[in-house]
C-alpha cells in the first residue's frame, strides 16, 4: 500500500519564505498524479518533501498510512527520477542500475535478475555495457527510470523527467511512462510545467500556484470546469480568451455585453447560476476551440473580429483577432485548416456559448454553476 497523504503540509525556508503552504492532498495507492504549475510554484518542493529530500516545516505526511515526517529518504521506499538523470558517468548502464541494490547489500544473482527484468521492460538489453556518455537523452532517461524500477519502490516520484528531451522523444517517453505505470501499477507522482503532459498522462492533475494547490481533478474535468482564471488560461494552448464585459439582464435575457456594439447571450440553462452577477462587471472565458468560422447551430452567437494574424499550423489555423470597437480585445480562435482571411479584414465568427465560463472580475474565481461533463 502506498497511498500518499499530505495534511496541511508546509515548507518554510531558512530565509522565512514559504516554498509551499498548507497543502492538503490524498494520492491513492496506484494512482498517477501530476503536479502542474509555472516555474517556482512549489511542485519540486512538494515532491522533495514526499521523497524526504526536503524537510517538512509543519503538517503531516503519510506514506502507506505511516507518518514519515521524520523518516530518512532511504527508508521511505520511494524512488525519485530527476530531470538531469543523475547517472554515474564512469559506470556502465548495468552498474548504474545495480548500484543502489549493491549498496543495500543485495546478492549479485538477485541484482542480475532485477536489472535484466528492468532492462527488458525498458528496452535497454543491448545497452547494458555502455556508459551514459554513449547514450541518447531518451536512453539516459530510461536508465534513470531503470535504476528506480530495480528498487521496486512503492511509489515513483518523477521530477520533470522529460524536460531535457526534444519534442519527439518527449512524446514517445510520455507514452512509455503511461504504459510503465499500467504495467507496474505503482503510485506515481509526476512534476511538470507542460500542460500536454498534464492532460495526457495522469489520472489526476493538481494545479499549483504560489505554493498552494489551486485545483485537483481528472484532467478533462478540470479543463471543462476551471476553478479560476489562472487554471483556465494555464491549461490550454492557445489559452482561454478572457474578455472583460458587463453582464446585463434585459427582456428576460442574460447578455455578456463586451462593448456597445458587441455582445454574446448566455445560454438559458445557465441563467439561474449567473443572474446574481447581472448588472456588474464580469470576465467571460471563451476557449479558442469554441469559436467557429461557420454557424453549425442556431444558438451559436455571431461576433465580428478584425484579423490581426492567421497562424497556419497545417492541421488548423489559429486566428488572432480584435473583438469589440471601443477598446478592442485580442482573442484567439482555433479554426479549420481551410480557413483564410487577410490581415485587417473583418470576419464573422460564431461562439458556442454553452461551455463559456463567467469569472468574477475582482477575485478571478469562476462563478459557480453545475459542472460541465468532461470533453465539453
Ligand atoms: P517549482 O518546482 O514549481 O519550479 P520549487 O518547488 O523548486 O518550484 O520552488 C518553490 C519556491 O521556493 C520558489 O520560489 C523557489 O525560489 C523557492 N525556494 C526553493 N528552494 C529554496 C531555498 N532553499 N531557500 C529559499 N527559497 C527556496
Amino acid at each position: 500500500m502506498a497511498s500518499i497523504e499530505l495534511e496541511r503540509v508546509s515548507r518554510r525556508f531558512a530565509n522565512g519564505t514559504y516554498g509551499v503552504r498548507d497543502i492538503d492532498l490524498k494520492i491513492e495507492d496506484g494512482e498517477f498524479v501530476i503536479f502542474l504549475g509555472p516555474s517556482g510554484c512549489g511542485k519540486s518542493t512538494t515532491l522533495r518533501m514526499i521523497a524526504g529530500l526536503e524537510s517538512i516545516s509543519s503538517g503531516d505526511l503519510r506514506i502507506g498510512g505511516r507518518s514519515v515526517n521524520n523518516v530518512a529518504p532511504r527508508d521511505r521506499n520511494v524512488a525519485v527520477v530527476f530531470q538531469n538523470y543523475a547517472l554515474y558517468p564512469h559506470m556502465s548502464v548495468w552498474h548504474n542500475m545495480a548500484f543502489g541494490l549493491k549498496m543495500r547489500g543485495v546478492g549479485l544473482e538477485e541484482i542480475d535478475q532485477k536489472v535484466a527484468k528492468a532492462a527488458d521492460l525498458l528496452g535497454l538489453n543491448l545497452l547494458l555495457q555502455r556508459k551514459p556518455g554513449a547514450l541518447s537523452g531518451g536512453q539516459r532517461q530510461r536508465v534513470a527510470l531503470g535504476r528506480a524500477i530495480v528498487r521496486e519502490p512503492e511509489a515513483f516520484l518523477l521530477d520533470e523527467p522529460l524536460s531535457n528531451l526534444d519534442a519527439q522523444l518527449r512524446a514517445e517517453m510520455r507514452l512509455e511512462l503511461v504504459k510503465l505505470h499500467r504495467r507496474l501499477g505503482r503510485t506515481m507522482v509526476h512534476v511538470t510545467h507542460d500542460q500536454v503532459e498534464a492532460m495526457t498522462m495522469g489520472d489526476r492533475i493538481c494545479i499549483m500556484r504560489d505554493g498552494q494547490m489551486i485545483q485537483t481533478g481528472r484532467p478533462l474535468d478540470v479543463y471543462a470546469n476551471p476553478a479560476d482564471i489562472f487554471v483556465a488560461r494555464f491549461l490550454a494552448t492557445p489559452p482561454m480568451n478572457l474578455i472583460p464585459a458587463q453582464l446585463t439582464h434585459a427582456d428576460d435575457k442574460l447578455v455578456v455585453q463586451i462593448d456597445p456594439t458587441t455582445h454574446v447571450g448566455v445560454p438559458p440553462k445557465h441563467y439561474a447560476p449567473y443572474v446574481q452577477k447581472a448588472g456588474g462587471p464580469i470576465t467571460a472565458g471563451i476557449r479558442a476551440e469554441d469559436i467557429y468560422e461557420t454557424q453549425a447551430r442556431p444558438e451559436w452567437q455571431r461576433i465580428s473580429v478584425k484579423v490581426v494574424a492567421v497562424e497556419a499550423l497545417g492541421a488548423e489555423n489559429v486566428l488572432i483577432g480584435l473583438l469589440g470597437r471601443d477598446k478592442p480585445i485580442e482573442i484567439q480562435a482555433r479554426l479549420g485548416r481551410h480557413f483564410f482571411a487577410p490581415v485587417d479584414s473583418i470576419v464573422d465568427l460564431y461562439v458556442d456559448t454553452e461551455p463559456m465560463h463567467l469569472f468574477d472580475t475582482e477575485t478571478g474565481k469562476a462563478v459557480a454553476r453545475p459542472p460541465l461533463p468532461a470533453g465539453r
